[in-house]
């Protein structure tokens, strides 16, 4: 996708503070944090939403949430949220499958 900006951000035409990455999946933080820790994950094939999944597409699901608890273990959250934000209606903005993982403040919206 040559207009998607996180498959900028996965070719390196776009920077951006890196996490972690396989043959799978990139993480990388929020440009625009709304926690301490504030990071998504994507798999690096093109799906624009959870909308746009398939049957099929369980297994990578799964290793997606793995993925995020794992993770938030390594950034020291003892505590995570995640939000899949699907849709315009959902607040999605960016159309790239992506779940947000945040945690390690006390902002109200994460009570
Ligand atoms: P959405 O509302 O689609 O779930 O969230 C998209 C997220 O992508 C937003 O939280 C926004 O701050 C983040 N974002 C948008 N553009 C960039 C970028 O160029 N770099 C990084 N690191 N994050 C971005
Ligand atoms: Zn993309």
């Amino acid at each position: 996708m040559s207009d998607c900006i996180f498959c900028k951000i996965m070719a390196g035409e776009i920077p951006c503070k890196k996490v972690y990455e396989d043959e799978e999946f990139f993480a990388f933080h929020d440009i625009n944090p709304i926690a301490r820790v504030h990071f998504m994950i994507i798999p690096k094939r093109h799906v624009a939403s959870l909308q746009e999944c398939a049957a099929g597409e369980e297994g990578m699901l799964g290793r997606l949430l793995l993925l995020a608890a794992k993770l938030a273990k390594e950034l020291g959250l003892s505590g995570f949220k995640t939000a899949i934000n699907t849709g315009k209606e959902g607040g999605q903005v960016v159309f790239h499958l992506h779940v947000h993982v945040y945690g390690g403040g006390k902002l109200a919206h994460l009570e």
